[in-house]
């Protein structure tokens, strides 16, 4: 390269006009705006972090209350809590609504809460649960949805970024609970189909598939083969469930992490993104590509 041309930006965070810059430094959400969903806990929590140290407005929507204001409070003042039922409409346009009142913007949605139903009383088919169906259905699929619409015409006029967390129950069968995967494949679907429309309007959407990760939720499962509580959970059974999910892994070596989907989550959120849509992003350590893989 001639001795007089200044590089133009060859990637951000890597060189800016010829000049070095750590890439910790560069944040890649800088004044965007950012609701985050089940963002009290888990991959929600771990997202509102790492979306928050890049720049961003973080809105915390959660039915935890005390968990996600002691969050917010505990990060900064760009990061607020919103309760947020995400199977009530009301609460959803109230969230976007606000949201766009005092940021005159939403640039980023994460449909990121979600819950998983009971894991052993109801394991089998025969033993179908129509009522718990409808209340998987509901948070996971109508919660996603309704998310979906909203941030769609808060977005509509300036483009913007819509992202869901499936599951790699929603990618084979046999990871999951019959109604937790059926929801799961229904966000994967409902993604790509929101992909086609919104396209046009410059609106990204997408979604991840973690693997078994040890939130809160995975825990409880695994404890007394029962769904979602408020129970906290202790470090040692974080590490038995770590230990647990790295022996079904097919990635060895490696402990997949909330940090690791909230990476994802910021890949998808970011401009490094920006040609991507209807994608969804598998994070398993090639668990849905392996012959070997093991049901949860
Ligand atoms: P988690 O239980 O720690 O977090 C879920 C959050 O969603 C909680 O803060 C909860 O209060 C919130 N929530 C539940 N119902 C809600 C509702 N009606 N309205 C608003 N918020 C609600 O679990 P997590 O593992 O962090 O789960 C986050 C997402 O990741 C879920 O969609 C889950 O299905 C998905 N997922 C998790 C794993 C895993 O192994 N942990 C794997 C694949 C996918």
């Amino acid at each position: 390269m001639p001795a007089q041309v200044i590089p133009e930006i060859i990637f951000p965070g890597i060189q800016l006009l010829g000049k070095e810059i750590p890439s910790s430094s560069f944040k890649r959400l800088e004044g965007k705006v950012a609701i985050i969903t089940g963002g009290a806990g888990g991959i929600g929590e771990a997202t509102v972090r790492l979306f928050a140290a890049n720049g961003a407005y973080v809105i915390i929507a959660d039915v935890e209350d005390i968990l996600g204001n002691s969050l917010a409070n505990s990060i900064s003042s760009h990061v607020t809590y919103v309760h947020c039922d995400v199977t009530s409409e009301e609460d959803i346009e109230n969230l976007i609504n606000s949201t766009v009142s005092k940021y005159g913007k939403l640039d980023i949605l994460f449909n990121n809460a979600g819950i998983l139903g009971n894991q052993s009383k109801h394991k089998s088919i025969l033993n179908f649960d129509a009522d718990e169906f409808d209340q998987i259905m509901r948070v996971n699929v109508r919660g996603s949805a309704l998310g979906m619409k909203h941030a769609a015409r808060a977005m509509i006029r300036c483009g913007g970024c819509i992202i869901s967390t499936a599951s790699v129950a929603g990618v084979l069968g046999g990871l999951g609970p019959h109604s937790y995967t059926a929801s799961k494949h229904a966000i994967v679907g409902l993604t790509k189909n929101a992909a086609c429309e919104l396209g046009r309007y410059g609106i990204r959407v997408n979604c991840i598939s973690p693997f078994g990760v040890a939130t809160r939720m995975l825990v409880n499962a695994w404890r007394d083969g029962g769904g979602e509580g408020g129970d906290c959970v202790s470090e040692e059974e974080v590490e038995k469930m770590e230990e647990i999910v790295r022996g079904l892994g097919n990635l060895k070596g490696e402990t997949l992490r909330t940090r690791d989907i909230a990476e994802a989550a910021l890949f998808l959120a970011s401009d490094e993104s920006r040609y991507i849509s209807g994608h969804n992003l598998v994070v398993d350590g090639g668990v849905t590509t392996s012959k070997n893989c093991v049901g949860l």
